[in-house]
């Protein structure tokens, strides 16, 4: 008999990553998770979702090396396994390009990835804009993938790839829109939110914003390699089935339909950075919201709900690094969620 009660809010890939962490963790709870919209439905689902982080503001360096340094290894894992055509999971080789030398030319999370390297003279020579390059091999994780994966690892049994050992997560799924966590409070012990851009009404939290992105799917199978400017706003990203090409990044705009001037200027750029984009047939085109905030918002607090004192561990705002992040993030929920168990009373963990 399970004891605890647990809901997780959010079916992206922070949401299915957090309720996978603490169903194979904590087999005494029950797990449930609640969203109004599941793979392929998610902004998750359309990410291009290379393994690449920016430096968030006010949260330690060492917390970020964590988060991505965990997820890394996590993906590695998958990725050199059997598991890893049906997860969308695989090894990606490339280049980042700077127009102007950064900075910071060792970004905080160099040691994590595999091979990384300042580019030589000879190989930014393709690239004639750029005067400054770093070569590494990183992960691809593609969500439209990945997402039933991870539901299917969170219902059933799974093999896990690390250790081979057998886990039975044993979760609940159902679609359902949460309007207020009241409606959460008598169900639930503990009620985990991984909302992602909901959590603005859900939560009241203002800081949480989107930010718009374009992206192209094309197919170009002589591609082998990623290719992305330093800016951000400008890559190519060979997948397991096809090319993702992009993007724009427009802070609060929501609109979600394709905007043709995106496009164009999207196909403008790639070519610029390589000219065979120009001979690739388009497949398709996307539009996401990311969920963005100063920094992610991996906390948790105690709310009052209907006279009862609930504990609510928050696990959003990721921004564009939610898939690189996700599953370093989710241990970190995990935590959070083992505090709050602890602190309970004991009458309500029997
Ligand atoms: P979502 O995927 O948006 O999921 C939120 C979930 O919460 C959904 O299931 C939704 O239905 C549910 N929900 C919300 N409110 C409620 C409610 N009230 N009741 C019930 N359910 C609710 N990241 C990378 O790491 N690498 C990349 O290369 C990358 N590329 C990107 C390219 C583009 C164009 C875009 C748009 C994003 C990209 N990202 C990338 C960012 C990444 O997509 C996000 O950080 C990530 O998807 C956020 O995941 P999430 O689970 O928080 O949100």
């Amino acid at each position: 008999m399970k004891s605890v009660r647990v809901v997780v809010v959010g079916a992206g890939v922070i949401g299915f990553s957090t309720a996978v962490c603490v169903a194979e963790a904590l087999p005494f709870c029950s797990v449930t998770l609640l969203a109004d919209k599941f793979s392929p439905d998610t902004t998750s689902d359309g990410a291009a979702g290379i393994m690449f982080a920016a430096q968030f503001p006010d949260i330690p360096l060492e917390r970020q090396r964590r988060w991505f340094k965990n997820s890394f290894d996590h993906l590695l894992a998958i990725a050199q396994s059997q598991h890893s055509p049906e997860a969308g999971v695989m090894l990606s080789s490339g280049w980042q390009i700077f127009k102007d030398v950064p900075a910071d030319k060792k970004p905080f999370w160099s040691e994590s990835v595999i091979g990384f390297r300042v580019m030589t003279d000879s190989e930014l020579k393709r690239f004639p804009e750029h005067k400054f390059g770093q070569a590494y091999t990183t992960i691809k994780c593609e969500c439209s993938n990945y997402l039933p994966w991870l539901e299917k690892r969170f219902v059933f049994h799974v093999k896990l790839a690390c250790s081979g050992q057998t886990v039975k997560a044993g979760g609940l799924v159902e679609q359902r829109k949460v309007n207020s966590l009241q409606e959460l409070s008598n169900s639930y012990d503990v009620i985990v939110n991984c909302s992602g851009l909901g959590s603005k009404l859900l939560v009241g939290d203002n800081k949480v914003y989107p930010v718009r992105g374009q992206v192209l799917k094309v197919e170009a199978p002589w591609l082998q390699h990623f290719i992305r400017d330093g800016d951000g706003k400008t890559y190519i990203y060979p997948g397991m089935h096809c090319v993702t090409i992009g993007g724009t990044r427009q802070e609060g705009d929501r609109r979600l339909h394709v905007d043709e001037g995106d496009t164009k200027g999207i196909l403008e750029r790639c070519s610029g950075l390589e000219p065979s984009i120009g001979k690739a047939k388009v497949l398709g085109e996307w539009v996401g919201l990311r969920p963005s905030r100063r920094n992610p918002r991996v906390e948790r607090e105690v709310v009052q709900l209907q006279g009862r004192r609930v504990p609510v561990v928050h696990n959003y705002g990721h921004g564009g690094s939610g898939v690189t992040l996700a599953w370093g993030t989710a241990l970190d929920a995990l935590g959070l969620v083992r505090q709050c168990l602890h602190e309970m009373p004991r009458q309500a963990k029997l």
